[in-house]
């Protein structure tokens, strides 16, 4: 079966820990769940530092202690980093960048100040592309942020980014889940890979993602574009880049 019925992801790669405070479960909590729910690489990805409630810079400074593997389940330790400006700059540089090993770069209303035009989105997200140390483009379609879907979606595919189908912003974030319609549609047709995240805050969340599942079911969305069913090649891909980003 090409498309899908039903599955379990086996990447969830935007969760969120008490290092933000308004995240509720400890590492070691979101590792248990991921293993419950039969998710093998689970990423953390706390706030960067633009948002009001984030952790300080040492946070991700020190990931170096922490173990690769908790409860049986492969771990990888990153940001969901803040674009905050028309023009995709982030909230962290390329050297705080380089503690991370996977990155997800979001908009949020509390960390920009510019007017949201369709046009000053589309432009902030093209030149996003340029930064070679961005995964995931997180949660696009929340209506907070609107712009060209089909023109930039063209440069997030020629740029090799992993474009993200959100549960949390389907649930909760207005208009997300009416213009994930169309969205999602559109990286069908121009076939953009896209992951599956849950955005969890909160452990009993991690790996369930119902709401975005039913939304590729109703698109009849192909399962080879869902990189998140292949663990094996996110945490291999992620792991050549890095090394390959230290060489230069
Ligand atoms: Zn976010
Ligand atoms: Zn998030």
């Amino acid at each position: 079966m090409n498309t899908v019925q039903h599955f379990q992801i086996g990447a969830d790669l935007h969760t969120h820990t008490v290092a933000s405070t308004h995240g509720y479960s400890t590492v070691n909590e979101m590792a248990a769940a991921a293993r419950e729910t039969g998710v093998k690489l689970l990423g953390i990805t706390d706030h960067g530092p633009a948002m009001p409630d984030a952790p300080h810079l040492w946070h991700f400074h020190n990931y170096k202690i922490l173990p690769h593997e908790i409860c049986g389940v492969q771990m990888l330790y990153g940001v969901e980093a803040n674009i905050t400006d028309e023009f995709g700059h982030l909230d962290m540089d390329e050297h705080e960048l380089s503690f991370c090993e996977w990155v997800v770069a979001s908009y949020h209303t509390s960390c920009v100040q510019f007017e949201r035009t369709p046009a000053l989105v589309s432009q902030g997200y093209r030149m996003l592309c340029e930064n070679p140390l961005v995964d995931v483009i997180g949660h696009p379609t929340t209506a907070m942020f609107p712009f060209d879907y089909e023109n930039v979606l063209k440069c997030f595919q020629e740029a090799g980014k992993l474009v993200e189908l959100n549960e949390s912003s389907l649930q909760w974030k207005k208009g997300a889940l009416e213009n994930a319609r169309i969205f999602y549609a559109l990286c069908k047709k121009l076939e953009v890979p896209i992951v599956l995240n849950t955005d969890a805050h909160y452990a009993g969340l991690v790996g369930k993602t119902p709401i975005a599942e039913q939304l590729l079911r109703d698109l009849d969305f192909p399962k080879r574009l869902i990189y998140s069913l292949d663990p094996d090649w996110i945490a291999e891909t992620a792991a050549k880049k890095r090394k390959m980003l230290s060489a230069h």
